[in-house]
């Protein structure tokens, strides 16, 4: 590459996105990140012994509405159409996920029709949350979406290991997030588009990145590296989607994550627990969830046959400055914070920030996506 035109800082779903996109329009782009390897947050590692996909930051299941974002990935890699589920562990049973019939039957041990379904969880919902009265915490969103009953089995004690904190003092915008269905549908996501790519997720980065136009240097953090190497540099636009905080060094305070460890162990048997992830919805254990990572490609017919399998407990735990950011927690103390930082960056003239570090914003890969292809590259 002879010349410079952009430079993109961090290479994850939103940074490789841009500058593909930056590529194509005939700009010489230099990609920065700070890890060893590129793909951000969804980069996985393949186990040698059994060849399972390991979602090293929790699992990553691709699920779009839309065109756009379906068509741009699809360029790149295939999808093995599969569908998500999430069971339920509670009281030594389980239950398919979402709320829904299947779950409502299931725990009631009743046989509502899809009409009925309404009608009786509002009746539920009724005894807590008068009907009418807007919810105003997470709490009370969940108990007037399902009930009191179904929001102690499978959403409080959840809640709390997941934040941290009583569901009473969390958004209420957290929950909606769940689906809920009048239906038997037991997948996860409404979204019929969906699946983990064939050739797995590393793929798709390696492909977006492979472009004459443009050139990749892991190992370097942006912030730091402006201030030496790349000072001559400092008049070409940036695309940041490092934290927003981190770019102005916390100078107001750093926003709050939320952060997970995870537990990965080798176990000698073919299949776990029969499905890529169950979720733990009592204070019993301290994980939320276990991950099995070898249900996500049942089209691997080796590897799921292969006697050994790989699990992952995921830990919630609270978020330090240095510790890997996952979750955003925007209550109104945070979007004041948000708020200063983003007056800061509309002084800056040459740089655009994105991403879910960027924005400070929950994203699922399609919406990352779907932002990175809104920006502005003139
Ligand atoms: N949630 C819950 N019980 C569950 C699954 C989710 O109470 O079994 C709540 C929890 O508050 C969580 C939110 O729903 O933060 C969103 O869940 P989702 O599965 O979308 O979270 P993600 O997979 O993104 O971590």
């Amino acid at each position: 590459m002879t010349s410079i035109d952009a430079v993109v800082a961090g290479a994850g779903l939103w940074g490789c996105t841009v500058a593909r996109r930056l590529a194509e329009s005939g700009r010489n782009v230099l990609v920065l990140e700070k890890r060893p390897v590129v793909g951000g947050n969804v980069r996985c590692e393949t186990d040698p012994a059994t060849g399972i996909e390991i979602h090293t930051y929790g699992s990553h299941i691709f699920h779009t509405h839309l065109d756009d974002v379906w068509d741009f990935v699809n360029r790149f890699i295939s999808f093995n159409g599969y569908q998500h589920k999430v069971l339920a562990r509670y009281k030594g049973k389980t239950y398919f996920l979402p709320l829904g019939l299947t779950l409502v039957n299931q725990f009631y041990g009743i046989n509502l029709t899809p009409s009925e379904l309404p009608a009786f969880i509002a009746n539920e919902a009724s005894r807590d949350v008068p009907q009418g009265v807007t919810p105003s915490n997470f709490e009370e969103q969940a108990i007037s979406f399902v009930g009191r009953p179904l929001y102690e089995a499978f959403i409080r004690d959840y809640t709390r290991k997941q934040w941290g904190r009583d569901p009473k003092e969390l958004d209420a915008s957290i929950i909606r997030r769940l689906p809920v269905r009048t239906s038997y549908d037991v997948n996860y996501f409404s979204d019929y588009r969906q699946g983990i790519p064939l050739t797995g997720y590393n793929s798709l980065f390696d492909r977006l990145l492979n472009h004459p136009n443009i050139t990749v240097q892991c190992d370097t953090d942006w912030l730091t590296w402006k201030e030496g190497e790349g000072k001559a540099l400092s008049h070409l636009p940036v695309f940041y989607s490092g934290p927003i905080d981190a770019l102005f060094g916390y100078k107001f305070g750093a926003l709050e994550w939320r952060s997970l460890n995870f537990e990965v162990e080798r176990v000698n048997c073919a299949d776990y627990q029969g499905t890529s992830v169950v979720n733990y919805t009592l204070a019993d254990v301290p994980w939320t969830r276990i991950h099995e990572y070898k249900h996500y490609h049942p089209e691997q017919k080796d590897v799921m046959a292969h006697p050994e399998t790989i699990i992952c407990k995921e830990f919630p735990k609270k978020w330090e400055l240095g510790d890997e950011p996952y979750y955003s927690v925007n209550n109104r103390e945070t979007d004041e914070l948000l708020a200063k930082y983003k007056q800061e960056a509309a002084k800056m003239s040459n740089i655009t920030i994105g991403g879910r570090l960027g924005e400070y914003k929950y994203y699922d890969m399609d919406q990352s996506i779907a932002r990175a292809l809104a920006v502005d590259l003139t």
